[in-house]
């Protein structure tokens, strides 16, 4: 089978590997979509820079946002068979610890945790080998780019909106319309609330908009514009998707008192004054990462009662073969939305 490594230096390469064979618990998946996340490029496509569960174990095949088919299965497996749609929670925990059993397979701590496209293969190649305690089926009338996006950013998108409880009743700013953020947007206004989009790109707020965005700004319009849109009174919900500074500190500002934040975009540093800021305006600040394999189950189900579809916000496509230039147009920002490799 092809696969494709991310040896660092802006570079990705195509190569050849003998197709993997399941073992006990596990399950070879035919890929047919692996989309690019942010973290790919910042953690691993430039330089080798993350650490710890950003470590990214050099001659690993990349993506860890793959959706497929169920090729075979090893002994013992008894939730799918072959033909099956499956969508891949991107890392394989122990299984066995305190956050293995709650779902939360991304806090895993044990030595055997290992995240596909980081530290074991990921889905940028033809097969991929899993384990069958990752495998979640694809519920219909999803398609596979759907449940590619659901891996990683749509999954995480939904775990800030769970933790920020958003409902029919709130309004929520986005700070940050990347993949995730436009993630938020569109399933904080399935869930009901009104989105108000901040970025610092044209081409994202229009993309915003046309998804249904009640407003959008500019960063530097942006406080303006939150407290014109609410007639003074801030948000009910903040969430950041950018991990900028200003934008964290915008979300802050655009709650109103007992409002909810959400930092969800990795990354960089912020300051802010606790008393004026946080405190004396009653406001609940959370951290959010990844999600949880019973909320992901949940969101499959969810996007398919309301036949809702991630692949919405992709823009662009690429073959295996077209991997390199993938990245290479991700990073230089001239994709308005999410990259995807179609093997
Ligand atoms: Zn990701
Ligand atoms: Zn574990």
């Amino acid at each position: 089978m092809r696969g494709v490594l991310l040896p660092g230096g802006s570079r990705a390469e195509l190569r050849e590997f003998s197709d993997p064979v399941a073992g006990p618990g596990q399950v070879v998946v035919a890929i047919k979509a692996s989309s690019i996340c942010g973290s790919d490029v910042r953690a691993i496509y430039r330089e080798h820079l993350g650490k710890g569960p950003e470590g990214y174990i050099d001659g690993t095949i990349g993506g860890h946002e793959p959706c497929g088919q169920v090729e075979s299965v090893g002994p013992g497996v008894t939730s799918v068979r072959p033909g099956d749609r499956v969508a891949v929670y991107h890392i394989a925990g122990c299984g066995l610890c305190r956050d293995c059993r709650s779902g939360f397979m991304i806090s895993c701590s044990s030595p055997q945790r290992a995240a596909y496209g980081w530290q074991r293969d990921g889905g940028h190649a033809d097969l991929l080998l899993a384990e069958e305690r990752t495998l979640l089926p694809l519920p219909e009338p999803l398609t596979y780019e759907d449940g590619a996006l659901v891996a990683c950013g749509f999954g995480t998108a939904w775990q800030g909106i769970l933790r920020a409880g958003v409902s029919g009743r709130d309004r929520v700013l986005v700070t940050g319309l990347g993949p995730v953020g436009l993630a938020t947007l569109m399933l904080s206004m399935a869930s009901g609330a009104e989105v108000i989009g901040v970025d610092i790109r044209p081409e994202r707020r229009t993309f915003a908009r046309e998804l249904g965005a009640a407003a959008v700004f500019d960063p530097e319009e942006a406080l303006e514009g939150v407290r014109a849109v609410t007639r003074g009174s801030g948000v009910e919900v903040a969430i950041d998707c950018s991990a900028a500074a200003s934008a964290r500190q915008l979300c802050l500002v655009s709650a109103r008192r007992w409002g909810r934040v959400v930092f969800v975009g990795e990354g960089g540093e912020v300051t802010f004054a606790p008393s004026a800021t946080l405190i004396h305006h009653q406001l609940s600040l959370l951290g959010s990462w990844v999600t949880g394999l019973g909320e992901m189950e949940d969101l499959l189900g969810f996007l398919a009662r309301k036949d809702l579809h991630p692949d919405r916000i992709v823009t662009d496509r690429f073959g295996l073969d077209q991997t390199g230039e993938a990245y290479q147009a991700f990073d230089e920002g001239r994709t308005a939305g999410k990259v995807v490799v179609i093997p």
